[in-house]
């Protein structure tokens, strides 16, 4: 949660857009694709509650700490409300309780909607493909040409190495194009080849 505050803040303080993944909703409503997961429900920030799928207007809204000291909004429903549901297996497991949400402070919340939202388009997939090719040139840098450590003092010196980093890189480049030389594989752990072998 730490991270999404910060790239928050980032984006808002620097005008940049920062273009990654967020975790999905782990919740067994997402899950199940037929409940009623936090993206159902309207929240009202101003008047401090939420609208449920069915119409329901929640009954308190709290501060509250998560298991990691994060802050967090519990927002609650009313039970009778929640007991006469005809959706109510959609909703909540609780045999008598009324659905409970938790939610993350608002700049936080609304910006894991936006990404959660936005992952889904084929402008973010076709924009984040892109990455694909950067990662790989700063893995060849990191691996093979030492990029991640500075080898002499200062910001110049720092910076003509990385651009004889970047050239040699081009050289080699070029070497394994002329000499036919294949794309290496993407790398696959031994679990992962372990359990690929064993399924097939
Ligand atoms: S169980 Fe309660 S919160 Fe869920 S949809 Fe029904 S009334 Fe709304």
């Amino acid at each position: 949660m730490l991270m999404l505050n910060t790239c928050s803040k980032r984006e808002t303080q620097l005008g940049i857009e920062l273009l990654g993944p967020v975790p999905p909703d782990s919740s067994w409503q997402e899950k199940a694709k037929l409940g009623f997961e936090l993206s159902c429900f309207t929240v009202d920030w101003d008047h401090r509650h939420a609208t449920c799928p069915q119409g329901r207007i929640s009954k308190s809204w709290h501060q509250r700490s998560d298991n990691y000291g994060n802050p967090v909004i519990q927002v609650r429903f009313r039970r009778p409300d929640c007991a006469a549901c005809p959706v109510r297996s959609q909703c909540t497991h609780s045999p008598a309780q009324a659905r409970v949400l938790t939610l993350k402070p608002q700049p936080l919340y609304e910006a894991l909607a936006k990404g959660r939202a936005r992952q889904h388009t084929l402008d973010f997939k076709q924009r984040y493909a892109l990455r694909a090719g950067v990662e790989s040139s700063l893995s060849q840098g990191i691996r093979v040409f030492g990029l991640r450590d500075a080898r002499y003092m200062g910001l110049a010196k720092t910076r003509l190495q990385h651009i004889m980093t970047a050239a040699a890189m081009n050289l080699s480049r070029m070497w394994a194009f002329w000499r036919n030389i294949p794309i290496g594989l993407t790398r696959v752990s031994r679990f992962s080849a372990l359990f690929t072998s064993a399924l097939s």
